[in-house]
């Protein structure tokens, strides 16, 4: 069932008192990787509920918001396909009303720790976690999951849910699901539409670079420095590099070596295509 309003969500929601209810947040384009969030929350829960938003506050100015790929069609068919319960597609107007400014003069935001967003994407999205961690905990206040589940793919993201579900007493439990990847290597993405054949192939660099981290620190190599160097015989022009970290996977601190709680995580652009990924070195 495809839902726009509020309202009719909540109509539906107040039927399914007993039941658990998973919500898997999305921007839609649907691939594989999200089709595995939406397969996990089959699993664990009675009810699901998938959200397709192209959420306007957290794009930066001169990000993708106008270009990025919307297809709910072909999403409501995969969600369909998939036995999802609704599809929750809502405007931005729905969202944050008519004539609001999509500022923090005029709304409401939720701004995750400065510990949290100073590095890594947050470097570089200014604003972005703020824009998530609002449209997420609105997403949780309409929908009212007992689950919610979402991709390592994005792990600064889940770290930040996570610390905002816990700061703030939100009644969800946060499920964390593995990266879907192409037989390549490659990270699915929306956003892998951008990219020619060529620059996907290019692209492979990320995960080559992630996959020889966690190599050299299974030969026992700890040293960060030395890992992060490891990367560069691997990039070539066709790569612009815009962060290679290893932190705590839990909490994105800083470590002098790496150990079995660490991450890798990349940014790197192709094509001008802005790519991440991520690896547990221990898994
Ligand atoms: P997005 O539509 O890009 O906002 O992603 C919605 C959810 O799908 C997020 O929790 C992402 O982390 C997750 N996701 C995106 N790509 C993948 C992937 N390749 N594997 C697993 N989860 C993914």
């Amino acid at each position: 069932m495809l839902l726009h309003n509020i309202e009719e969500l909540r109509d539906q929601r107040s039927e399914w008192k007993n039941l658990t209810v998973g919500l898997v947040p999305t921007m839609g384009a649907l691939h594989e990787g999200h089709l595995s969030l939406i397969k996990k929350a089959k699993e664990t829960c009675d009810k699901v509920v998938v959200s397709v938003f192209v959420n306007p506050i957290q794009f930066g100015p001169s990000e993708d918001f106008d270009k990025y790929p919307r297809t709910l069609d072909k999403d409501m068919e995969l969600c369909e396909k998939e036995g999802v319960d609704i599809v929750f597609a809502p405007t931005p107007e729905t969202m944050y009303g008519k004539g609001n400014r999509l500022s923090n003069d005029t709304l409401t935001y939720v701004c995750p720790p400065f510990f949290y967003v100073n590095k890594l994407c947050g470097k570089t999205r200014i604003g972005h976690f703020d824009g998530v961690c609002t449209v997420v905990l609105k997403l949780f206040n309409i929908v009212q999951p007992d689950y919610a589940f979402f991709g390592q793919k994005d792990a600064q993201q889940v770290v930040i849910i996570k610390k905002m579900v816990n700061d703030l007493n939100v009644p969800v439990e946060i499920v964390q699901c593995p990266i879907v990847r192409e037989e390549s290597g490659l990270a699915l993405s929306s956003r892998n539409k951008y990219l020619s054949e060529e620059g996907k192939k290019d692209a492979l660099v990320l995960s080559k670079i992630l996959n020889n981290i966690k190599s050299c620190y299974k030969h026992g190599i700890t040293d960060i420095k030395a890992l992060k160097e490891t990367a560069y015989s691997f990039l070539g022009d066709k790569h612009e590099l815009e962060y290679l970290e290893v932190l705590n996977k839990n909490t994105l601190e800083e470590q002098v070596k790496a150990d079995d709680d660490s991450i890798a995580l990349i940014a790197c652009r192709v094509e001008g295509v802005r790519l991440i990924d991520n690896i547990y070195l221990c898994e």
